[in-house]
């Protein structure tokens, strides 16, 4: 006779990192939010997380990434995301939360964001929940990210990067990850972002309110950044070559609005950026607002040479190999 199911059995679920291929930002708004248009792409870096019910909650981070810093209280997004449920659902339950870091932390690849993701997924598993619009709007409430580590694939982001549409993709893309021996705080790098902005416009008052068209604003390859008004252009080619499963068409269009920013407060950036150029990255690319690099290869040997090269690089603290896009959050037991 089989024994019946426990209600308390612990649930896992898996969320990933993720990549920009395209981050376009705006000017603030009143609330001091930019405005982004985003290309999203996760990443097979894992997160997983495991939520099971206690007299308490509790957090514990464990994987290649536990002794990071990581807060365990409620500042974690995983517990953040339980607390989020709670408030929506009235689900009344304590959880424990076991982590299982594989994404290198504040390199702008979006770790925290797939470990409240996941940890929304596996809590609403628990309660027996399935209303996967309403995991999406509280996802909303916890970070600009989490929709899209909820989502996964390829999306195009919009807004505060929460207003996703579902991108068609071809092909599966061979990435190495240089995390950094640096530390870049996300508010910083967008506070220099305007600060570069207002020094540009300073310097030359003819580009202020310039209208540039689309193909003027994104046709920026490998990563580079212009100062300047904002311009929130459509990243078009970016999606053209997606659809097309054309790597170099991708390559040439990648592109991140951060970078000069990410830069100017840790120049070993561009030093590991330009080493990726000369090892033959198809694209150099900054993930988010930094201090990581992603490098787009031709394959998964391309992927191995480029990481033995970037591995020895000043201002490198390791190297990860990945491919993507890989799925969004999902119960793996
Ligand atoms: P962001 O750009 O959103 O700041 P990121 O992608 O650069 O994030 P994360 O790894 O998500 O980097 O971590 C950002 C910060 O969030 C960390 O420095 C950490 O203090 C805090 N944090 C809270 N919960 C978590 C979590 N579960 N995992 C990682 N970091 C967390």
């Amino acid at each position: 006779m089989t024994r019946p199911r426990s209600l308390h059995k612990p649930v896992t679920a898996r969320a990933h990192g993720k990549i920009n291929l395209h981050l376009g930002v705006g000017d603030p708004g009143p609330d001091g939010y930019h405005e982004l248009v985003t290309v999203f792409e996760a990443l097979g870096t894992p997160e997983t997380v495991t939520v099971e019910l206690a007299a308490e909650d509790s957090v514990e981070v464990t994987g290649r990434y536990a002794s990071a810093g990581i807060p365990l209280d409620e500042n974690n997004l995983a517990l953040a995301a339980v607390i989020a449920f709670r408030e929506h659902t009235g689900w009344g339950g304590n959880v424990e939360i076991t982590i299982d870091k594989q994404v290198p932390v504040a390199g702008g690849m979006g770790g925290g964001s797939a470990d409240a993701a996941a940890a929304l997924v596996a809590v609403a598993k628990l309660a027996g929940f399935e209303d996967r619009e309403q995991l999406r709007q509280i996802a909303a409430t916890l970070g600009s990210d989490v929709p899209f580590a909820l989502l996964g694939g390829i999306a195009l982001g919009r807004g505060r990067g929460d207003d996703l549409t579902r991108v068609l993709s071809q092909g599966t893309h061979h990435w190495v990850l240089a995390t950094s021996t640096g530390t870049l705080s996300t508010p910083e790098v967008y506070r220099r972002v305007d600060e570069l902005r207002e020094q540009s416009a300073g310097q030359s008052p003819a580009s202020s309110g310039d209208e540039q068209g689309p193909d003027v604003a994104q046709g920026v390859g490998d990563g580079e950044t212009r100062s300047g008004p904002a311009r929130l252009a459509e990243p078009t080619e970016v999606l053209a070559a997606l659809a097309s499963g054309d790597i170099e068409k991708l390559a040439a269009h990648v592109h991140n609005d951060m970078t000069e920013a990410a830069v100017s407060l840790l120049p070993d950036i561009a030093h590991v950026m330009d080493e990726g150029r000369r090892a033959g990255a198809h694209a150099v690319l900054l993930s988010g607002s930094g201090p990581t690099v992603g490098f787009l290869a031709q394959n998964a040997t391309h992927a191995l040479e480029l990481a033995v090269l970037l591995e020895a690089s000043r201002g490198v603290r390791e190297v990860v190999r990945t491919t993507g896009p890989a799925r969004g959050a999902h119960i793996v037991t």
